[in-house]
């Protein structure tokens, strides 16, 4: 059983092709720009259980439109938060044919999770910042267990995805994006990489839930803070895209 947030059916920005997103509950970060804080909550009273047969059957549903890319994302929240779900759902997924894709924030680190990766067709991986301090303060955790989960995909050989929210003051110093692109610049496994310009639209969700947003009058990245991050990265890296 899943504990799901919310499913997004014909997502199109979750992986390759068309997928049936699913968002569990729960996450262990608090992220300042998190536009989903209502995920964050890890309490048995939020959410929906889903049983494994509920999800393949809308999976079952959907299957014509994946053609040969799409499949399943499992997103959150933070999805390894659930790996004891995840490890007997994957596999009932893969033996029907569909792609499984999970997109984490990587911090939870442990033999369990590594035994979802290596069953996971792709990790959407987002490495939120190379500096520790700076992932400290965005996020509320380290970045540790991030990058030793990047490392272990590398080495199983399986591909992966990197992602990273560009953020004015917070995430975009100039040496910073070059560590982390010189970081990742040995991988073979990175496939694609994802620039996600900050936006404020989840901004509402914060008052709804009457707590404080921590990016206040942060503005969205100009087009020239953007290039410059897409023109860092893309010296080091292979097809990086501004999401
Ligand atoms: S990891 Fe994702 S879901 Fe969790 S707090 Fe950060 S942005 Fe929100």
């Amino acid at each position: 059983m899943l504990r799901v947030h919310s499913i997004e059916t014909f997502g199109a920005n979750e992986g390759p092709g068309i997928r049936l997103v699913v968002f569990l509950q729960g996450c262990p970060l608090q992220c300042l720009y998190c536009h989903n804080p209502d995920t964050q909550p890890c309490d048995p009273a939020m959410g929906r259980l889903y049983s494994n047969e509920q999800i393949l059957e809308l999976l079952e549903k959907e299957r014509p439109y994946f053609i040969r890319k799409g499949g399943l994302t499992v997103s959150g929240g933070e999805p390894t938060l659930q790996t004891p779900g995840l490890l007997e759902l994957f596999p009932l997924v893969r033996e029907r044919g569909f792609h499984a894709a999970i997109d984490t924030n990587g911090v939870i680190y442990n033999p369990q999770v590594n035994a979802l990766y290596d069953m996971t067709d792709l990790i959407i991986l987002d490495v939120k910042h190379i500096d520790d301090t700076w992932h400290r303060k965005l996020t509320g955790g380290t970045n540790h267990g991030v990058l030793r989960n990047a490392e272990y995909r590398e080495k199983s050989g399986k591909p992966m995805w990197l992602r990273y929210v560009l953020v004015p003051g917070w995430t975009d110093q100039l040496e910073f994006l070059e560590q982390w692109a010189q970081h990742f610049a040995g991988y073979t496994t990175v496939e694609r990489v994802e620039i996600l310009p900050y936006h404020t639209l989840g901004v509402h969700k914060y008052a709804a839930l009457g707590r404080p947003y921590g990016l206040e009058g942060v503005a969205q990245p100009s087009r020239h803070r953007i290039e410059q991050a897409r023109r860092i990265f893309a010296a080091h890296l292979p097809n990086v895209i501004v999401a």
